[in-house]
């Protein structure tokens, strides 16, 4: 392994000051992080522990929605009552992932952080444009049953694994992050991950010395929370293809490099069209790779289910 430096940030204005250099990894959970790095895939030459920051609190807004701290952890935020109360959605998303030992120590901003699970991508031996860029894509061709259906590239066919990343695009929330000089921004979750064109390796629209210190949820609409996510087995598993619905709101996970809101499916239903026709507006576009095929059928299957248990004529 390659040497690196370890400290602890004392202030989120130090943490990303320091993430502004590129040699510099923020620790959260270290669940994804330790990972890579024991595959020499990360090899930062500085790590910067955020864990002892102060942005674990999980608090309600004036305006009825919900602000939780990038580190609290997926067992705090799928624990927590207004949570489990107000957004169901975000508790079934969270407890479809990883095991509880995972949960304990996963943080919401690292989840959405967290890198594809692409099987190339972990394997440094064979040839992968989003960790060598311009080296090339093994995927394409080779063994894709886990890739991506929608906005994929001749660059790259991954898919973003994160379950919460799709329950909040269907709740329409927000980044909000911060850098060294403490300006803020928010970004909606929806437009946190970039899909990959020639350029896989750019991931999210992050600025460097970006680093992400909550997520905001607005006030979750009228209307049923649902979570549906199918995967090769019943626990520890990454989704094949998920659905997460809020109110009139869908949103699909396991068919691209970033959570996909189910817009065009959302503007069949609004005009009054039937639920075979918003399925089929979100889907025309989407394309197979040999051993993703599968997913098409599957992403309208589980699509259209979610929407009509939404609409309360689940069958
Ligand atoms: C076996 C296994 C199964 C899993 N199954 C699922 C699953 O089914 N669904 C799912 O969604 N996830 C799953 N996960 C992923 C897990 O949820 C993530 O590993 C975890 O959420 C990452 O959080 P962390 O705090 O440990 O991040 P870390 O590993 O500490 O960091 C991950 C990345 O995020 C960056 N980062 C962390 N915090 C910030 C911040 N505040 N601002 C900017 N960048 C930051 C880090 O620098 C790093 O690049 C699984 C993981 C494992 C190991
Ligand atoms: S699909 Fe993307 S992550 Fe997987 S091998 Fe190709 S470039 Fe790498």
């Amino acid at each position: 392994m390659k040497p690196f430096t370890y400290e602890r940030a004392t202030s989120v204005a130090d943490a990303a000051k320091a993430s502004a250099d590129p040699s510099v990894r923020l620790l959260a959970g270290g669940t994804n992080l330790l990972d890579l790095m024991k595959l020499q895939i990360e090899t930062p030459a500085r790590i910067v522990d955020i864990g002892r920051l102060p942005l674990k609190d999980i608090t309600e807004t004036p305006d009825g929605g919900l602000r939780i701290g990038a580190l609290a952890t997926s067992t705090a935020i799928a624990s927590d009552p207004v949570v489990r109360a107000r957004y169901p959605l975000i508790a079934r998303a969270l407890l479809s992932g990883a095991s509880v030992q995972l949960r304990n120590k996963a943080t919401a901003a690292g989840n959405l952080m967290q890198r594809t699970r692409c099987a190339y991508f972990y394997d440094t031996t064979k040839p992968c444009n989003r960790r060598i860029p311009g080296s090339g894509c093994s995927a394409i061709g080779g063994h894709s049953r886990a890739d991506g259906i929608l906005g994929t590239s001749a660059a790259c066919i991954a898919v973003h694994p994160s379950d919460l990343a799709v329950a909040l695009t269907a709740l329409d929330a927000h980044v909000e992050t911060t850098n060294g000089q403490g300006t803020v921004r928010t970004l909606p979750v929806a437009d946190l991950h970039r899909l990959p064109g020639a350029s896989p390796h750019l991931e999210t629209d992050l600025a460097p010395g970006q680093i992400i210190t909550a997520i905001t949820v607005p006030p979750a609409p009228p209307g049923e929370q649902i979570f549906r996510k199918v995967r090769d087995r019943a626990s520890f598993a990454f989704a094949l293809i998920s659905v997460a619905a809020s109110g009139p709101r869908y949103a699909l996970g396991g068919v691209a490099m970033k959570p996909w809101r189910a817009s065009a499916s959302e503007a069949v239903l609004a005009a009054g069209g039937d639920v075979d026709e918003a399925v089929a507006a979100e889907l025309s576009q989407a394309r197979g790779h040999g051993h993703g095929e599968y997913k098409i059928p599957l992403a309208k299957r589980l699509l259209g289910a979610v929407i009509r248990q939404s609409r309360g004529d689940a069958a």
